[in-house]
């Protein structure tokens, strides 16, 4: 009898231990800060930044133009494309801002295949850049476009994308969400994309600001013990004096940054040679999506356990 007892006590136990180790629901969080120097953000105050950094994985040598000549400046349209649909611009056709011959019908970002993969998750961009909501996030993501940064300013756009972030992870169930930030970049365009730009990395750490309250947010998720968070931190080129459109030369400006952080992550500097559109595939691969042959992708999983 005792021992009856003593196997249903060891029985339900088990039961409960299997229900406690069921497996964490994986999400992605990716901020996105537009033209900004990995060293000048280790230069900055930037703390949330520089301690996802240092308690996650970061390669600083993220090359944003790939291994091939693909005709794309180093600029936003074609560096924020490659990074999202993890496909190089002789794909998805965006060499310029102009987006003229752009292919992301064929080539849609992570957030699109996710949910044509599993059309219950939900993946939402936030973003205060124009062409993004017009030709990136135009294929069935669900796109935030909070407000147009070219008029109403990207400071105000930052925060205006932070407080939609917050909301949106209080209130809502995003399997991926994409935070875009674009007052780096204008600052470097005013003042410079070095370290030494104080109002750069004044900037830089106004970002790191709302980093930390999207961070703060996650964190808080009621179901936040039961979810498997990849954050990832990332840019769309560098910069070097007040610019950065002819940069194929210029390390300063064709090597971006990854950062990654979260339980899924390996930590610790990535040796390896990465790419922005490691970015794209590093997402799906945490995801657990099953990436398809005939995507064609150019990007590698990287920094994941
Ligand atoms: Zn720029």
């Amino acid at each position: 009898m005792r021992t009856g007892v003593l196997l249903l006590i060891l029985a339900l136990g088990f039961t409960s231990a299997a229900k406690g180790s069921e497996p964490a629901v994986k999400k992605v969080l990716l901020i996105g800060i537009d033209g900004c120097r990995f060293d000048a953000l280790m230069y900055s105050q930037a703390k949330h930044l520089k301690e996802l950094a240092s308690s996650g994985a970061y390669s600083d040598q993220t090359d944003v133009l790939g291994d091939r000549k693909t005709g794309a400046a180093t600029i936003t349209g074609p560096g924020w494309s490659s990074a999202v649909t993890g496909v190089w611009a002789d794909k998805h056709g965006v060499r310029d801002n102009s987006f003229r011959g752009e292919n992301l019908a064929a080539y849609p970002s992570f957030l699109q295949r996710l949910t044509k993969t599993r059309p219950d998750a939900s993946a939402i961009a936030v973003v205060s850049w124009n062409p993004f909501q017009k030709y990136v996030f135009n294929h069935g993501e669900t796109c935030r476009f909070v407000l147009d940064g070219d008029r109403g300013g990207y400071a105000e756009g930052d925060r205006q994308v932070t407080k939609t972030a917050e909301t949106i992870l209080a209130e809502q169930n995003p399997d991926i969400l994409f935070a875009y930030f674009g007052e780096v970049d204008v600052t470097g365009h005013g003042y410079g994309f070095h370290p030494r730009s104080p109002k750069y990395t004044n900037a830089i750490e106004a970002v790191d600001e709302h980093v930390g309250k999207i961070l703060t947010a996650m964190r808080a998720r009621s179901t936040f013990a039961k979810e498997n968070w990849l954050v990832m931190v990332c840019t769309d080129h560098g910069g070097q004096g007040r610019d950065h459109g002819l940069g194929e030369k210029v390390p300063e400006i064709r090597n971006g940054f990854m950062i990654l952080n979260g339980p899924a992550v390996r930590p610790g500097k990535i040796d390896e040679r990465t790419f922005n559109v490691d970015v794209a595939v590093t997402a799906l691969t945490h995801l657990g999506v099953a990436i398809q042959p005939d995507w064609k992708l150019d990007g590698h999983a990287v920094g994941l356990r």
